[in-house]
């Protein structure tokens, strides 16, 4: 038994192309052309985001950027379940369900469409949504930090958006556990105040599933990306120890 699910060609494919990578001519000239537009579109949002003018000579100075998002992964049985499409668990850009008036459409999102959860639920949704209600600009971070009516209005609001998002992952899925990760899954009233909130959206009267902080704090999903790395030592230590992760 195994628990990868690593495609080893995929794996080769891609570290064949590593080496030409940041290549402009190479194998990835496309997204090297395709990468003006899509930074031009990025700081457009931001600039409009938090009222900077582009045209200034450091227009976000002062502000801290990081490309955060909201996704999710499914572990059955100890393995990872990948789908026919290699989205399984990828839960960020359904909508946010039973979406209040004032929710509607939502966020324009970078997929498209608008009010995905992504645009509710990750640390520059939390952001947007003090700035919507209160015109202050504070990073997530900060939020989270705060006692003032504004913030924890915000983290309210944010509480019942996740639990209403994750209420439709119990209902389809019925898991044993949610892990969160992430930035945001620091923030310790979660754990208690979303499966609280829960029980109003899940299709049962008891919800037994567990919403549980990542065992390796915020920094578990970069060890998750490392884990995927495939050595040959790493594969002799799995198949000694395949559960120890
Ligand atoms: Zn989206």
């Amino acid at each position: 038994m195994t628990t990868s699910t690593i495609d080893a060609a995929e794996v080769a494919k891609f570290e064949a192309m590593a080496a030409a990578w940041w290549d402009p001519r190479g194998e990835a000239a496309p997204l090297h052309r395709l990468n003006p537009c899509r930074l031009d579109y990025i700081c457009d949002q931001i600039a409009a985001q938090f009222g900077r003018d582009r045209r200034a000579p450091a227009p976000f100075d002062g502000l801290s950027l990081v490309d955060v998002g909201c996704g999710g992964g499914l572990v059955v049985r100890g393995q990872v379940l990948v789908g026919a499409n290699a989205i399984a668990g990828e839960w960020g850009h359904n909508p946010l369900p039973w979406p209040h008036d004032d929710e509607r459409p939502g966020p324009a999102c970078y997929c498209g469409k608008h009010g995905c959860l992504e645009t509710w639920l990750s640390g520059p949704g939390l952001a947007r949504d003090l700035f919507t209600h209160s015109g202050r600009h504070l990073p997530a971070a900060e939020i989270a930090t705060l006692h003032d009516a504004d913030a924890l209005a915000a983290l309210q609001r944010y509480e019942d958006r996740l639990a209403r998002g994750l209420a439709q992952v119990i209902n389809v899925l019925d898991p044993d556990a949610i892990v969160l990760g992430g930035g945001l899954s620091n923030l310790a009233r979660l754990y208690e105040n979303v499966p609280r909130r829960w029980g109003s959206y899940v299709f049962s009267d008891q919800v037994a599933t567990r919403l549980v902080p990542p065992l390796h704090g915020d920094s578990s999903g970069v060890r998750g990306a490392a884990w995927l790395w495939e050595t040959d030592e790493s594969l002799a230590t799995r198949r000694e120890k395949p559960h120890d992760l």
